[in-house]
C-alpha cells in the first residue's frame, strides 16, 4: 500500500529533518506516527503529499513510484493531506469549499457531499457559513470533509484532534476508524503513543527524523475503553 524506503528530506538551505526513513504499511487500516514536536511527522506527510521532494530515497503508493510528485500528481494517486491547522479558505462558506473541491480522478466520485454530511452532520446546518465562523471542531471536520472529497485511497492526517475538546476529539477519531472500511486508509500523525495504541492498528515511533521502529496495537479494545483513553488523553 505505502513503502518508503531510505527518505531524507531537507528544507532549502538547512540540514535533513528526516534520515533515511523506511516504513510499509502493508495492510489496510488506521496507521499512527507518533513523535514528540519536531520529531519530523509534518515533514514526512507534507513529502508523502508532494510538498516537499525529498533529497534521497523512494515513495512507492499502490505500486506506484510517487517519489517527488507534485501535489496534483499525488492526490491523482490517491493520497490526501489532512494539514495541521486545517488551511481553510476562511472567507468561504462550507458549500463554497465544497464547490472548490473536485474528486482527484475524474468520475471518481466515491465522496459525494451529501455522503460527507452523512459523516459530519454538525456541516449540513453549517453549509452557508463562512469558515472563519465555525467551531474548531466544525473546521476539523470541513478540513477532513475537503481531504476526503479528492477521493482518496490514503489520508494523510496531521495532528488530527489538536485543539479540540475531547468530545469532538471522540467523533473526529470514530469517523478515521470507520474510513478503513469504505476503502480510505489512514496514516495519522499524533503526539500521544498512548492514544495512537488505542485508535490505531499499527503505531511507527519517529524521533529527531529517525524511525526508531514499529508495533502492532491493541485496536481490538473495546469502544468504551477506547472513548475513556480518548476522553482522558485528548
Ligand atoms: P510538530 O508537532 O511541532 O509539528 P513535527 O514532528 O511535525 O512537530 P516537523 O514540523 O516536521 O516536526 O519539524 C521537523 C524539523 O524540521 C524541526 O526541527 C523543525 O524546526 C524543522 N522545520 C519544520 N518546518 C520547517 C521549515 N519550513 N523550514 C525549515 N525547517 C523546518
Amino acid at each position: 500500500m505505502l513503502h518508503i524506503r531510505n527518505l531524507t528530506v531537507a528544507y532549502p538551505g538547512g540540514a535533513p529533518v528526516l534520515h533515511a526513513v523506511t516504513l510499509d504499511l502493508r495492510s489496510p487500516g488506521v496507521h499512527a506516527l507518533v513523535g514528540a514536536n519536531g520529531a519530523g511527522k509534518t515533514t514526512l506527510l507534507h513529502t508523502l503529499a508532494g510538498h516537499l521532494s525529498p533529497a534521497t530515497g523512494t515513495v512507492v503508493v499502490d505500486d506506484r513510484e510517487v517519489t517527488g510528485w507534485h501535489p496534483t500528481a499525488a492526490a491523482r494517486a490517491g493520497v490526501a493531506l489532512v494539514p495541521q491547522g486545517r488551511q481553510l479558505w476562511p472567507s468561504l462558506t462550507v458549500a463554497e469549499h465544497f464547490a472548490a473541491t473536485r474528486p482527484a480522478r475524474d468520475r471518481d466520485e466515491r465522496w459525494t457531499v451529501e455522503e460527507l454530511l452523512g459523516l459530519f452532520p454538525p456541516l449540513a446546518a453549517r453549509m452557508g457559513h463562512r469558515a472563519y465562523q465555525l467551531s474548531g471542531g466544525e473546521q476539523q471536520m470541513l478540513t477532513i470533509a475537503r481531504a476526503l472529497r479528492t477521493a482518496p485511497r490514503l489520508l494523510l492526517a496531521d495532528e488530527p484532534t489538536e485543539g479540540l475538546a475531547p468530545i469532538v476529539a471522540n467523533q473526529i477519531i470514530t469517523v478515521l476508524r470507520d474510513l478503513p472500511a469504505r476503502g480510505v486508509s489512514v496514516l495519522a500523525a499524533l503526539p500521544h503513543a498512548g492514544v495512537a495504541a488505542m485508535i490505531a492498528d499499527t503505531m511507527h515511533v519517529l524521533a529527531s527524523g529517525q524511525l526508531l521502529g514499529y508495533t502492532r496495537t491493541a485496536a481490538t479494545v473495546s469502544d468504551v475503553q477506547r472513548q475513556h483513553l480518548t476522553l482522558t488523553h485528548p
